[in-house]
């Protein structure tokens, strides 16, 4: 049974646990493999930290916190705390350590992250040029069977000289024998050599546009060049051997154990089905019920499920799936998001969904009873998602009913768009860990130094009043929330250039853009996201302050302690 593997994971860092530090009454799961109900967990007291409970607009710390029954119960003076709590309470002194709620990555892949799990993950920065990418596919074909797939991820065109897309005579060069498939980094355009579209069937009759913004390239000759964008790339994915129906395997067990590691108690996964068509709900919903999984979970499925989806599965505590994942446009590194003015190339981009489409588009989601998370990169898809808001305001828009509506990456915003996403009040959720790694790139191939200082203007948020969550798109980065901080505060690319200095936020603004922005980004304010009497007990202990280390410090934090439900899901108290 694939249960077992997550389990045994938590009876041993639970053992280590008792081993190394001698503290006992913490609850986890032993020995029956019986779910333990939440309701058992003891009346816990944490104190003799920093406990910062991002409430308010600025850093607070409380002196205790008391959790029981899976809730937080009271947070103040540690006599008040006592005295709100049942007898005998197990103690956690924090010795130091900063405690913070759970961690929430409000937008992330998390059935493409396991299946990730199978291929040759590269960073493009690492390769000299093209070729040197080319000699590596040719060094994995040495290793391996003729036949057998070769399926790397990672690869960007604007990272890596001479700064273009692969064709299939380029991956052939390295080898015929082998089907392979280049993902690029964003999962927004693939290459595939002949062999692999051989395999996928994939010739001159394929229709070069497909719906979904798909697109296989095709040459003068109206042959396919290997190029894939959008849904044609999941064509090729479900043409890969480990592309089975899916079902709970030790990689999704694995990618969840590690972002427990980095203290995520809370992710949304935000195109599902796209690795799995229905079931990946299904998988979704049993994983977040499941008692030994780590997090829960708001699952988005892909606006092309709807009509197979009876209607939104409301919060129950441990999952919800509200909102339909829209595209509006594609991919900011891969110059295809839709902007107002041309890129350095001349082009503009490209919309999914014109105005009409995107607006019949909402109309069936909300008559299905959902809200929209839409993605949405360049200036021009916000200017004709807002025209669209707009109009359908009192159609679409009643929180009470659908929850939230997002934008999702938000990367590039006309100025004049900013107070219409405030007066809409729709939630913005940034891939902040983007611009550090590519805004040298997007500065000179794409979109230019001045537009390049305002992609993820985090602080333009901010002082609009609109709500902000920050996320990591794993797996295009990791899901390491302290990363999206770090990132958000700094912006200091890989040459060490500050890009848009105005548009940096404080440490405890992008701190509360990975707990209560991210909460409320999702529609769970009132569950999660802050250290608040009523809330769900999800607790991260943290080595060091995030509020007081050096910036160029935040990052590398380590995550001591990370607990859902008044349960310690991972522990690294007593190691190394
Ligand atoms: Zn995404």
């Amino acid at each position: 049974m694939t249960r077992s593997t997550g389990y045994r994971l938590l009876v041993g860092t639970t053992l280590l646990f008792f081993a190394l530090t001698g503290v006992t009454g913490c609850k986890t799961y032993f020995g029956t493999g019986d779910p333990v109900p939440v309701k058992s967990s003891p009346p816990t007291v944490y104190t003799g930290g920093p406990i910062l409970t991002m409430e308010g607009n600025s850093p607070e710390s409380v002196e205790a916190l008391a959790t029981e029954d899976g809730r937080i119960v009271a947070t103040g003076k540690l006599y008040e705390v006592l005295a709100a709590i049942g007898p005998r309470p197990d103690w956690v002194d924090l010795q130091g350590a900063t405690l913070l709620p759970g961690f929430i990555d409000s937008h992330l892949h998390f059935g493409v992250q396991a299946q990730l799990a199978a291929f040759d993950v590269v960073e493009p920065w690492r390769f000299e040029d093209a070729d040197a990418f080319l000699a590596h596919i040719a060094d994995l074909a040495r290793d391996r069977p003729k036949g057998e797939w070769i399926i790397t991820f990672g690869f960007d065109r604007v990272l890596v000289p001479p700064f273009r897309n692969l064709t299939r005579d380029d991956l052939d060069r390295a080898t015929k024998d082998h089907p392979v498939l280049v993902l690029y980094l964003g999962l927004h355009w693939a290459s595939a050599n002949t062999r692999a579209l051989e395999i996928a069937g994939i010739d001159r009759d394929t229709p070069t546009n497909i719906p979904g913004g798909g697109i296989f390239f095709k040459d003068e000759a109206g042959d396919p060049t290997g190029l894939l964008t959008e849904s044609a790339v999941f064509t090729l994915i479900e043409h890969l051997p480990e592309n089975g129906p899916p079902g709970s395997t030790d990689a999704h067990r694995a990618v969840a154990q590690q972002m427990s590691a980095a203290g995520i108690t809370t992710f949304a996964e935000r195109a599902t089905g796209a690795s799995g068509g229905l079931a990946e709900l299904d998988l979704l919903y049993d994983l977040a019920h499941d008692p030994s999984f780590p997090q829960r979970i708001v699952a988005t499925p892909l606006y092309q499920l709807l009509p197979e989806l009876e209607g939104p599965t409301p919060w129950d505590g441990f999952y919800q799936a509200r909102q339909v994942k829209l595209l509006i446009d594609a991919s900011l590194v891969g110059g295809t998001s839709a902007t107002l003015e041309p890129q350095v190339d001349g082009s503009r981009g490209a919309l999914n969904y014109p105005h009409n489409e995107y607006r019949r588009a909402l109309r069936e989601a909300a008559a299905k009873g959902f809200a929209t998370a839409t993605h949405t990169m360049g200036d021009r898809g916000h200017r004709v998602m807002l025209d669209v808001f707009e109009e359908l305001k009192s159609e679409v828009m009643d929180e009470a009913r659908f929850g939230r509506h997002s934008i999702e990456h938000s990367a590039l915003v006309h100025p004049d768009d900013i107070p219409r996403m405030a007066r809409l009040g729709l939630s913005v959720s940034q891939l902040s860990p983007m611009l550090p790694v590519h805004g040298d790139a997007l500065s000179e191939h794409l979109y230019g130094p001045e537009r390049t200082s305002r992609v993820y203007d985090a602080n333009a948020m901010l002082r609009a009043g609109i709500n902000l969550a920050l996320h990591s798109d794993a797996p295009v980065f990791a899901p390491r929330p302290l990363t999206y901080v770090s990132a958000a505060t700094t912006r200091e690319t890989t040459s060490g250039v500050v890009r848009g200095p105005d548009a940096r936020i404080s440490r405890f603004q992008a701190l509360r853009g990975i707990t209560l922005g991210a909460a409320t980004h999702l529609s769970l304010e009132d569950e999660l996201g802050s250290l608040t009497p009523g809330k769900r007990a999800d607790l991260v202990i943290l080595e060091k302050n995030p509020l007081e280390v050096d910036t160029k410090d935040i990052r590398g934090i380590r995550v001591l302690r990370t607990i859902m439900d008044g349960v310690v899901y991972f522990d690294r108290i007593g190691q190394p």
